[in-house]
């Protein structure tokens, strides 16, 4: 895979240039990686301490796969939620909007752990944590560090098929030791790219308290490195917010849950009352939010709410799905009449119907059952952040 890449040499605190970095000018280093490194060195040219020593192919990584300079998310577009919205406001965004404030006593926590069913925004909360506060969001899968392999990014494009282009990842077998090195180039870059969200969902599956035998002692060593840079920002000033989202916290044991002070329960989107969009419930929300967008949005408010009230329990994201499969309704209707595909045109469809609605809960079922529901509303009122 290309030459080899020596690790980033610290030259005796005499300065890191680019040049410095590879020792032999920069053509041992991909014109991609020396870019990457190229923009986090200082005015000066110098690298900033934190990434010395690391591998350049694993900032890279983390600035072009983990890092998004702009997550596009606004609490506008999340429906529901106005509990953790008015927490998260306090807790996180104002600290990082006004850090001069927030200092001493106010001094916020950096850990957040967002909890609850799966597909209910915790991942949408946390990049519009990252877009209102003007922060880089740096999002990972904490089972791509558990792992056994590592993707490195579509570095080669082979072949260009029907004008699309094919794209090929390279997988390659993570070596002993990658996951604490990539935990380290992740914390690395987030200090350079300050003020930063670093965010990881299923945390359960490395901050856990059961180990499947084998890999006890790789994830334990994993899980002190993420502990050991995690007391690191917590004590300096630095400004970087770590959120930690789980569909488990009760697998989560009791050093990480003193790590992630706020705990905050995500549940289903219910009928509450919308203080951002205006009286309505969430899932009605959800339904005209998407509809809207595409111009299909005709039901009436009766339909809509006896929708609302068919789908109690759906998430959001089954939300998303559902309306989805009822917009195909008016299209497979149209092409039983005889419309041919090709030749089909907007006026051959009608609108979207309730009876689309009705077909398509018998496709898109709830994904989250009453007795899981259960378990997370133990867990909230045992160690849950209430207020
Ligand atoms: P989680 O991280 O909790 O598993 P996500 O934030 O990834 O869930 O949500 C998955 C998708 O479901 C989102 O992209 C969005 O389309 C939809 N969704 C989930 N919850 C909401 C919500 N509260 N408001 C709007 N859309 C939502």
């Amino acid at each position: 895979r290309g030459g080899f890449v020596p690790p980033i040499r610290n030259n005796g605190g005499s300065g890191t240039t680019i040049s410095r970095v590879t020792g032999k000018g920069d053509d041992s280093m991909e014109d991609s990686t020396r870019k990457c490194i190229e923009m986090l060195c200082g005015p000066d040219g110098e690298l900033p301490e934190k990434l010395r020593n690391l591998e350049p192919r694993l900032i890279e990584h983390v600035s072009n796969e983990i890092m998004d300079r702009d997550p596009n998310v606004r609490w506008n577009d999340i429906a529901g939620l106005e509990h953790a919205k008015k927490c998260v406001t306090e807790m996180v965004i104002w600290p990082l909007l006004r850090p001069d404030i927030f200092r001493g006593c106010r001094s916020p926590g950096r850990g957040l752990l967002l909890f609850g069913p799966p597909g209910t925004g915790k991942t949408m909360i946390g990049k519009a944590i990252a877009g209102e506060a003007k922060a880089t969001f740096f999002y990972i899968s904490a089972s791509s560090l558990t792992s056994k392999w590592v993707s490195m990014g579509n570095r080669r494009l082979l072949s260009k098929v029907h004008g699309m282009s094919k794209v090929w990842w390279d997988f390659v077998p993570k070596n002993i030791g990658e996951g604490e090195k990539l935990v380290r180039a992740l914390f690395g870059v987030a200090s350079c790219r300050q003020p930063a969200v670093i965010f990881v969902d299923e945390i359960d599956s490395l901050l856990s308290q059961r180990k499947s035998d084998g890999e006890h002692e790789s994830s334990r060593r994993l899980k002190t490195q993420f502990l050991i840079e995690m007391e690191g920002f917590d004590s300096g000033n630095e400004q970087i917010l770590l959120i930690g989202a789980t569909n488990r916290p009760q697998e989560l044991d009791e050093a990480a849950r003193r790590r992630l002070t706020k705990r905050l329960y995500i549940p289903l989107p219910s009928s509450e009352i919308l203080l951002h969009h205006g009286c309505e419930e969430a899932r009605a929300w959800i339904i005209r939010n998407l509809l809207e967008k595409d111009g299909l949005f005709m039901l009436s408010e009766e339909e809509t709410s006896e929708i609302c009230k068919l789908t109690e329990g759906y998430s959001g994201s089954d939300m998303k799905n559902l309306v989805k499969d009822a917009s195909m309704g008016p299209l497979r209707e149209a092409l039983q009449r005889g419309v041919e595909i090709t030749k089909l045109s907007k006026e051959d469809m009608r609108p979207v119907m309730l009876k689309d609605f009705e077909n398509a809960m018998q496709e898109v079922r709830p994904s989250v059952s009453s007795s899981e529901l259960g378990t997370y509303e133990e867990w909230n009122k045992q160690f849950g952040s209430l207020s």
